[in-house]
């Protein structure tokens, strides 16, 4: 035989039940005899919990109570034949009154005894069982209604009574023989006490009913079906990609539910494990997914770790004093205490020193335990043996379970490098002696995050997500964000990344979700549901929504958004940036945002701001990281003067070319900014410092391409007059280069520390002599490449290449 268990969303409504139903038949149509055990309706037990306790208080609670009855009869009239409905409802009917004439009673003593609360939630369990067992009765006649309080027997330790096995095991055993031919409805959740009295398991207790009754009856399996796809890696109303693990051992899916998983209810393993019985958890909305198998062995796993778990609340409570922790005793008084009084300890770190124990405990425990341990170690205090007990609150336990961790070395570097990256601080650790678990203690704010990050270390081959909160929708932005709409499906297939857009804002709009603004559309939606714009606002909320894996993006010209560079690595947040600004100021300026960056642990990318798209900050970084020296590095770095110059050829003037690379769109509106030298300058700086010069921008020698005329200028007008007039210049530099046989280029160079950018003539052994169009081009003469240098050369302007260097830097964090 097997026992199905439905919990409270299989039996919530008329539609789940009508689910419910056609699983149940299908296993009694297969022969598996199965035994099924019901929780209430979902939210009937929290909300009788509420009806008792109002009632304690003389609140009204006639339409909780009509509203009850509601739920249940409609289920009656939509899935029982009307000619059987009368029966069901009379009895429903006089379930709903006792449980009136209960309340009554509690509301004119004014007064809710823990034994009254069970028997008051009771009748949510007695009243869905009854009720599905005469739905179930037109198809299958011998369906049957039991009340599990005549068979589990407990303490009296209501709300969380203890079973007590023998008698309980004997009086399932007679149920064996006297309904062996029954479909029986079980309740789950309660049972009674030696007078009879009711008494509940503690919450979700109805998994341990299942359990119970399938171990005395040897069944061949305990289902568990509710509604997700099994026991997932982590909760999945925290963690969305979280999934479904296919086997699990009684030991790990005891630990993960210990530490919150609430899909099973932790005692439910014992009485399965000690008679080797599978619990499968299965989904009633998908009945063809075969979910989780919770067995002896753990079985092969492609992770190191089956799941992860929480316990949002916590609180926890340090104590301390070199005259007592350490001593033999102290601790087994102090948990002897605290077992006594029924105060759940949920996890205990001691210190390398053992000054000090750091347990945790339920928040409504806390004062209480302070109180016990204030009473019981009244002498130890008053002689400051001990200092006074401290609590911490607002705390979450975080845990990562499985049974393959002994056998990975690095877990828990692995768990406290995804925490550190992401800026979360870990109060304290501690690790279960059979290397089962590891469980951290967080500030409550940070679980979500936590909870993503760690889940994204572990499960690595799963996708990562990235969340890009983006300033500037320019030319770069917004090809950028078109970029990722398009590679959007490749991404997540090839390379398991999936980037969400959580943030965009220009100058005068921001917009935010952290499910993905949808890019096929930003503008629209930007547009109409923005908000007004403010940098500061747009930071704040970014840092303030605290998302894993988190990138700022600055597609801005601006010098603003770089003056929060380093707040934002302080944050535990990644920089990418086509941005020059922020690595051009003074020294001081991009060596303190450097070793922020370094510091917090994130990353700051900036492959755009030399040559677009193409390699060259990389290919700098990696030839300094395998411990290459860097001996010249020689470049022309402007797509505009490289233009100018490659056609300033043949009959062409100088002036003509100017006006015509003007007209094509490839200068900016004052050609000077670009003949100027200055964003070549910047370029040429950044490579130095890469290449680990401390050079201010000042002591970079900028050779003039201009005579001072035009540059004085003051108008651009005036500054093509006065470039007709300089023609006379220009062609006395291209006919004495063209009777060299040389051409004309605008070449930075580093050498020695030092960077000059001049104009030069350069013959045809010379790697720049064939530069064409607007093309950027760069030389490396290294230790390793001297002979030949290492060239990397390519369009160095443009919208397309720019945002695609954006992208790519943006795949890289944090990989
Ligand atoms: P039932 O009413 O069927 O007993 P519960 O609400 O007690 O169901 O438990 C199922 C819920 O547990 C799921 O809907 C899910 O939101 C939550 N849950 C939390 N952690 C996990 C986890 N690791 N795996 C699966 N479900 C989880
Ligand atoms: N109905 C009970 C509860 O909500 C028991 C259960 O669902 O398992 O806690
Ligand atoms: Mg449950």
């Amino acid at each position: 035989m097997k026992v199905l268990k439905f919990g409270g969303t299989s039996v919530g409504t008329v539609e789940s039940i009508g689910a419910v139903l056609d699983i149940v038949k299908k296993a009694y149509d297969a022969g598996e005899r199965p035994l099924v055990v019901l929780s209430a309706m979902s939210g009937v037990t929290n909300l009788l919990t509420k009806m008792a306790e109002n009632a304690a208080e003389r609140i009204a609670f006639d339409d909780d109570l009509k509203f009850l009855e509601e739920r249940h009869f409609d289920v009656v009239k939509k899935l029982i034949a009307v000619k059987f409905q009368n029966p069901v409802f009379t009895k429903l009917k006089l379930m709903l009154n006792e449980l009136e004439e209960i309340l009554q009673g509690v509301s004119s003593l004014k007064e809710l005894s823990a034994q009254s609360k069970d028997l008051i939630v009771s009748f949510g369990e007695r009243l869905s069982n009854y009720m599905v067992s005469k739905v179930m009765e037109q198809y299958i006649a011998n369906a049957l209604f039991l009340d599990a309080s005549h068979y589990i027997k407990t303490d009296s330790n209501f709300g969380n009574a203890y079973v007590q096995e023998d008698i309980t095991q004997q009086l399932i055993q007679s149920l064996g023989h006297t309904h062996a031919d029954k479909l029986l409805f079980v309740t789950g959740f309660i049972g009674s006490n030696e007078k009879g009295r009711i008494t509940t398991l503690g919450r979700g207790g109805s998994d341990y009913t299942a359990a119970i009754f399938g171990a005395v009856l040897n069944a061949s399996a305990i289902e568990i079906w509710t509604d997700v796809n099994g026991m997932l890696t982590a909760d999945p109303r925290i963690v969305k990609k979280a999934f479904s693990q296919p086997i699990l051992s009684y030991t790990e899916a005891m630990e993960l539910s210990y530490f919150g998983a609430k899909v099973i209810y932790p005692p439910t393993m014992i009485p399965a494990f000690l008679k080797k019985i599978p619990i499968v958890i299965r989904n009633t909305f998908e009945p063809d997914f075969t979910g989780t198998v919770i067995q002896f062995e753990s079985g092969k796993s492609a992770f190191p770790i089956k799941g992860i778990s929480s316990i949002s609340d916590i609180s926890v409570i340090n104590l301390s004093g070199s005259g007592m922790i350490g001593k033999s005793g102290f601790s087994g008084r102090l948990f002897t205490l605290l077992a006594r009084e029924q105060i759940n300890v949920v996890l205990i770190t001691q210190s390398s020193s053992e000054h000090s124990i750091t347990f945790a405990v339920h928040p409504s425990d806390a004062a209480k335990a302070v109180k016990l341990i204030e009473a019981e170690f009244e002498l130890e205090l008053e002689a400051n043996k001990l200092t006074v007990p401290t609590v911490e609150e607002d705390l979450s336990v975080l845990a990562i379970v499985g049974e393959n961790m002994k056998r990975t070395p690095g877990m828990s570097g692995r768990l406290f490098y995804a925490l550190g990256r992401n800026g979360i601080n870990v109060r304290a650790i501690a690790q279960g002696s059979s290397e089962l678990n590891i469980s951290v203690i967080i500030g409550k704010e940070n679980l979500s995050k936590a909870l993503n990050a760690v889940h994204d270390a572990f499960f690595a081959q799963l996708k990562k997500t990235l969340y890009v909160f983006n300033v500037g929708t320019g030319n770069i932005g917004s090809t950028l964000f078109r970029q990722i709409h398009e590679q959007h499906d490749f991404l997540l297939d090839n390379n398991d990344i999936e980037i969400k857009v959580a943030g965009i804002s220009n100058s005068r709009k921001m917009l935010f979700d952290v499910n993905g603004i949808d890019l096929s559309n930003w503008n629209d939606v930007l547009e109409s549901n923005g908000e007004v714009a403010d940098l500061s606002t747009f930071i704040d909320r970014m840092k303030a929504m605290n998302l894993p894996n988190c990138v700022f993006v600055d597609n801005t010209a601006s010098k603003l958004p770089s003056t929060y560079y380093e707040d934002i690595f302080r944050s535990n947040i990644s920089v990418v940036t086509c941005n020059k600004i922020a690595n051009s100021g003074t020294y001081e300026q991009y060596k303190s945002l450097h070793d922020t960056a370094r510091k917090h642990g994130v990353d700051f990318f900036y492959e755009t701001n030399v040559g677009a798209g193409l390699p060259i900050v990389r290919v700098l970084k990696d030839l300094m990281l395998s411990g290459d020296r860097i001996v010249k590095i020689e470049a022309i770095l402007s797509g505009t003067i490289s233009y100018i110059f490659n056609n300033f050829v043949g009959d062409a003037s100088f002036y003509e070319v100017v006006k015509n690379a003007q007209a094509l769109g490839y200068t900016e509106p004052d050609p000077r900014d670009d003949l100027g030298g200055i964003d070549f300058m910047r370029k040429m700086l950044i490579l130095a410092r890469d290449a680990g010069h401390a050079i201010e921008p000042t002591a970079v020698d900028l050779g003039p391409i201009l005579p001072q005329a035009c540059l004085q200028a003051t108008s651009v007008d005036d500054f093509y007059a006065e470039l007709l007039k300089a023609d006379q210049y220009f062609n006395a530099l291209k006919e004495k280069a063209e009777s060299e046989n040389k051409v004309i280029r605008y070449i930075g160079k580093l050498e020695d520390g030092h960077v000059a950018i001049a104009l030069e003539m350069v013959d045809e052994m010379h790697p720049f002599y064939s530069l064409s169009g607007s093309d950027n081009i760069i030389s490396f003469t290294t230790e390793r490449y001297k002979e030949r240098p290492l060239v990397v050369k390519g369009p160095g302007a443009g919208a397309e290449v720019t945002a695609a260097g954006v992208f790519a830097d943006l795949v890289n964090v944090g990989a």
